[in-house]
């Protein structure tokens, strides 16, 4: 039956998923640099001061393995208890901060745990690694205060599914964003964005990590993932309010947001 064949292809989907980020965990940070041009960087803090994190705060970071958004929630919410601090020359803000890193890969996430205890960070409560599948979250209800998934909704099975979880585990007022390669729609600059995806990336995959294979595929996820309104549309099916987006670099990159009421 085409359900049957469906399903099948769904599987093929997500071991072919899982078999990409295994092959190119290790290599990771380093394709990333050389990909977005040190960029991705910029997106992230992007990414994070839109979310505007607070000590105290839960929040859940989704195909977060290496730990990059992570990271950065901790510095932010660690820059303001300075701030905090200085200004109220009191200490009485010790509530319990913390940060889960969900990832469905255990090699992804086994770069994140080796940077943080690069970072100085293996004895931190705050952060949480938890090996766990955007489409069926062990998280309760109501529980997070910001839900964040970086690069990591373009390649899940079930994007409705994903959404649908998120807006669960958030409490009412907490905030969902999503940061993502999306389309550019600028004439000029989208022939020259095809030329470097198509052409220039999969060169350097098969270059500098020794696979082309899994570096076009990526390409062509971006393609085939729904554009900035799609998107957006689908976020506010799922339930979230005030849903809007913001592109970087004409659309490389989108950073989509909405609210749980
Ligand atoms: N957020 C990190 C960043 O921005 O550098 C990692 C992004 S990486 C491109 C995508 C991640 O999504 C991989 O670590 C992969 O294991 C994870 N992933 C893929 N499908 C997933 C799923 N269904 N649930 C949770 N994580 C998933």
């Amino acid at each position: 039956t085409s359900f049957g064949f469906k399903e099948v292809r769904e599987e093929e989907k997500s071991q072919m998923v899982s078999d990409v980020f295994s092959s190119v965990a290790s290599n990771y940070d380093l394709m990333n640099d050389l990909m977005s041009g040190g960029l991705h960087r910029l997106w992230k803090d992007r990414l994070v001061s839109k979310l505007n994190p607070f000590p105290g705060m839960k929040h859940l970071d989704v195909a977060g393995g290496t730990g990059d958004v992570a990271f950065r929630i901790l510095d932010s919410i660690n820059s303001t208890k300075r701030r905090v601090l200085e200004d109220a020359q009191d200490d009485d803000l010790h509530e319990e901060t913390q940060i889960y890193v969900c990832d469905i890969n255990p090699n992804m996430l086994n770069v994140g745990k080796k940077r943080a205890i690069g970072r100085g960070l293996r004895e931190s409560k705050s952060l949480v690694w938890v090996e766990g599948d955007a489409e069926a979250l062990n998280f309760d209800d109501n529980s997070m205060d910001g839900y964040t998934i970086a690069f990591g909704i373009r390649n899940v099975t079930h994007v409705e599914k994903v959404l649908a979880e998120a807006y669960r585990v958030l409490r009412r007022g907490g905030r969902f964003l999503c940061l993502e390669l999306s389309h550019v729609d600028i004439p000029g600059f989208k022939e020259l964005y095809d030329y470097y995806s198509f052409s220039v990336i999969p060169a350097m995959g098969e270059l500098v990590a020794g696979d082309r294979q899994s570096y076009q595929y990526l390409v062509e996820s971006i393609r085939r993932f729904p554009p900035q309104e799609k998107f957006a549309s689908m976020i506010a099916d799922a339930g979230f309010q005030k849903v809007e987006y913001e592109n970087l670099v004409g659309g490389v990159v989108a950073i989509h947001s909405g609210l749980k009421f």
